[in-house]
């Protein structure tokens, strides 16, 4: 079995377990290139166990599939947000790119893209050493707005925010990924201006909005 295979078919069953599915045919209707053997060869090397109709990771399987997920979804970040890649193209360049990180390069990209938690797909990214630490010694390009100083201005990279209400009033207020943001005061309450406008904002919504350093 190629290394490659097996990097894809680990990353398949993490995200199918995401989904609450961790039956065997629920990897094989997911993905026909992969079969029983295929299975089995993965349990033959110590990465899942089949127990009756259910696949389940072991501890190695899940540590290797955990660092897989991890380097795909930091990859999407990177091409959407830096590179400003086309959400379509996403998925191939990030599963392309997910075999080639070292966790030295996958921490310098999230510690660049300010630790993300979540991909593009509102997909939860794993914690790195780099987020523990929080290491400072690279300069995030893309941190969240409340973190920018008076008078520096960002573009809005994206808006870490799932709940629906909230987006719709920030882009009710022009606030969308490709806005251009400036602090104008932080204290005693965050002032942005955005073209010839400013607004408030509360503190918690300002860390929801992450721009590119400009
Ligand atoms: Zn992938
Ligand atoms: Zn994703
Ligand atoms: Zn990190």
């Amino acid at each position: 079995m190629e290394n490659g295979n097996i990097d894809e078919m680990l990353e398949l069953i993490w995200t199918e377990e995401e989904s609450g599915r961790r039956r065997v045919n629920d990897i094989l209707n997911a993905d026909k290139s992969f079969d029983r053997d295929s299975l089995e060869g993965l349990s033959g090397k110590g990465y899942v166990k089949l127990e009756g109709e259910d696949i389940i990771l072991t501890p190695a399987g899940r540590a290797k599939a955990s660092n897989i997920i991890r380097n795909h979804r930091l990859a999407e970040r990177l091409l959407k947000d830096v590179l400003e890649v086309k959400t379509v193209e996403l998925e191939t360049q990030a599963c392309e790119f997910e075999h080639i990180l070292s966790s030295e390069v996958a921490d310098a990209i999230c510690t660049l893209l300010g630790h993300p938690k979540e991909c593009p797909h509102g997909r939860k990214i794993s914690q790195g050493a780099c987020c523990k630490k929080a290491v400072k010694e690279v300069s995030s390009v893309i941190v969240p707005l409340a973190d920018l100083r008076s008078s520096q201005s960002g573009k809005v990279a994206y808006i870490a925010t799932t709940h629906h209400a909230r987006l719709d009033r920030l882009t009710s207020l022009g606030i969308f990924p490709g806005v251009t943001i400036r602090v104008h005061q932080k204290v005693p309450t965050l002032v942005v201006q955005l073209d010839h406008m400013q607004i408030a904002l509360d503190k918690d919504i300002a860390e929801d909005i992450f721009v590119r350093r400009g």
